[in-house]
């Protein structure tokens, strides 16, 4: 549920990146989201259906508001974890150490499974087991509207979906797309040249719209490696003893719901 911007002559352009929209199934998630449709967080997305929610201004603001009350250390990468007394420690990329309490993993299945593999080898095998799908993002802001009268497109060839990021509730700037390839096409390609993808990937979306494109302003392509997660289906893992805990979508299923729900079921069995 990230964001990303572009600076252009038109102005600053925005993307959601990843998630495009969520949908609700769970009462407990629907009220969650409520509660945030309340505060001004989310919004429904009709281009997308009639039960597609995005975040507003951005597809980050309901993570924003959740994090407001906490303690978030932006942009550290956590690179190593090991057990300290009772409890663990956390190597930093920028050298930090931190010591905790309680550890709770909510990355993808291989990110937890490589990081726990010397620390709790059998949650590590455990999390070996689902494997998630990748997908190229590029991101295309134009000088003018996309002549098309559909916001989103969903393609079985190159492309998986394209939207109008423009076309969601609340956002400013000129006119900007998302463009995601298929998981197949994204596998193929993984490690090619992020500025082959973006040529590539814009060139299909004007095949898969039939149009000409307007003048490009501004153009980046981001590699999701873990995009769609599997489907471990333990809802959460709790390790009173070791102090850890474990969630994320790949517990249950690839949506921005689930991931919610893990989180929240992680939080109950931890007594929070
Ligand atoms: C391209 C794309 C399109 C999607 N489209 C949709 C959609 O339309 N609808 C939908 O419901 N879902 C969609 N999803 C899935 C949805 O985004 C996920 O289900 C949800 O975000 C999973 O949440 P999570 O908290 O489990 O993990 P994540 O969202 O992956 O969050 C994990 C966080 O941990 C951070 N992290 C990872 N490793 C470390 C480390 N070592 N140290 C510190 N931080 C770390 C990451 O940077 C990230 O911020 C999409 C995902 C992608 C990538």
């Amino acid at each position: 549920m990230s964001m990303r911007r572009i600076k252009t002559t038109a102005g600053e352009a925005h993307f959601d990146h990843g998630a495009q929209y969520f949908t609700v199934r769970d009462q407990r998630f629907g009220s969650r989201v409520e509660a945030w449709i309340a505060d001004g967080a989310v919004a429904l997305w009709p281009s997308a259906g009639s039960e597609a929610y995005v975040g507003v201004p951005a597809m980050n603001a309901p993570v924003r508001q959740m994090t407001e009350a906490a303690t978030v250390l932006w942009k550290s990468q956590v690179t190593q974890v090991e057990r300290s007394g009772a409890g663990w420690r956390l190597l930093i990329e920028s050298g930090g150490v931190f010591e905790v309490d309680f550890l709770v993993f909510a990355v993808p299945a291989e990110q937890t499974s490589a990081m726990l593999a010397s620390a709790a080898p059998d949650l590590a095998a455990r999390a070996s087991g689902p494997r998630s799908e990748p997908c190229w993002t590029v991101m295309l802001a134009f000088a003018e509207a996309v002549a098309v009268n559909q916001d989103c497109w969903r393609g079985d060839g190159i492309i998986g979906w394209a939207a109008r990021n423009n076309s969601k509730p609340g956002r400013t700037g000129p006119e900007s797309w998302v463009v995601q390839a298929g998981p197949d096409w994204s596998g193929r390609h993984l490690e090619s040249d992020p500025d082959w993808i973006a040529v590539t990937l814009k060139a299909s979306f004007s095949e898969l719209l039939e149009t000409e494109l307007p003048l490009c302003l501004g153009m980046a392509s981001h590699r999701w490696r873990y995009a769609r997660s599997g489907a471990e289906g333990s809802g959460a893992i709790f390790d009173g003893d070791r102090r850890l805990g474990i969630c994320g979508d790949w517990l249950i299923a690839p949506r921005v719901e689930a991931a919610w729900i893990s989180g929240t079921e992680l939080a109950e069995l931890i007594g929070v």
